[in-house]
């Protein structure tokens, strides 16, 4: 059976502005580990965090940018979690009322017109970062990033290649870079992309099994990635097979996808 992919791209796109989202730390790169931080983004008791006004503007901007609606009345969530790169043990983000949704991105690929609708742009702040295996056998935790403030701009599922998948990322990043709000560093990680990917039989309307890929650092990683998901899907189908929800991870040194976790509706 010859089978279509189906695509939907998730970004964080980490906001050029001089401080964190929710206090007044510097967002340096390459610091001393644990240099920009205070007890907002440390996550102490009792402290409460300020909405940085440009992270706001920015989010605007690219919703303005991407046609977006912007809501006039938005709301900031806890996403709880705990791990030790996330001192509060919840990160705030948005889940009901983001500050921007149904918009679109359009772009030209091989001649042709290209439309990739977006579910919503929202705000959020980065995690942490833990640092294993270079201090014996324990971790070490760098905050610098934390609070660092993100921009998550969810793609509707509506793209059919993976050449689609990277053209679309390099119209996003242009637009964001033009704007001002993003450096636009895949490497660095200040753009970062997870991919959600199924396979459905080619004709049909119904979305397969959706997969969502995590660790893709650069254009090549999201092709490659893609790509290595889109035969395995298919070739599992074709076996009598069946896929389960869940996120991989892309190992770039062995070039495959591994299962991370399964993930639940
Ligand atoms: P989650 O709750 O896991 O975040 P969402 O429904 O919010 O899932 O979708 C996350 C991303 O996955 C979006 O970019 C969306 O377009 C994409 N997506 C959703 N369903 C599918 C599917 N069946 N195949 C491919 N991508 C999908
Ligand atoms: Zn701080
Ligand atoms: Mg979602």
């Amino acid at each position: 059976m010859k089978y279509e992919p189906v695509i939907g791209l998730e970004v964080h796109a980490q906001m050029l502005t001089a401080s964190k989202i929710f206090c007044g730390c510097s967002t340096e790169f390459g610091r001393e580990p644990n240099a920009n931080t205070c007890p907002v983004c440390c996550g102490f008791p009792g402290v409460l965090p300020v909405l940085n006004k440009k992270v706001v503007e920015f989010a605007i901007k690219a919703g303005l940018a991407t046609q977006c609606k912007i809501t006039r009345s938005s709301i900031l969530a806890r996403k709880n979690y705990f791990y030790p790169d996330l001192p509060k043990g919840y990160q705030i983000s948005q889940y009901e009322l983001p500050v921007c949704s149904d918009g679109h991105v359009d772009f030209e690929l091989n001649g042709a017109p290209k439309r990739v609708r977006l579910t919503r742009i929202h705000m959020e702040e980065d995690a942490g970062k833990n640092i294993h295996d270079a201090h014996g056998d324990s971790s070490l935790v760098d905050l610098n990033r934390a609070g660092v403030p993100l921009l998550e701009i969810v793609s509707e599922p509506d793209l059919r290649t993976t050449e689609e998948a990277t053209a679309y990322l390099r119209a996003l990043r242009a637009t964001l870079q033009y704007l001002g709000i993003c450096d636009g560093n895949m490497e660095e990680g200040s753009f970062r992309c997870d991919a959600n990917v199924s396979v459905r039989p080619a004709g049909t309307e119904t979305l397969g099994t959706k997969i969502e890929i995590k660790n893709l650092n650069s254009f090549r990683a999201v092709e490659r990635a893609l790509e290595y998901e889109i035969q395995r899907q298919s070739e599992t189908l074709n076996d009598g097979g069946t896929l389960v929800q869940e996120t991989r991870l892309w190992d770039e040194h062995r070039e495959e996808t591994r299962s991370m976790r399964s993930k639940e509706s």
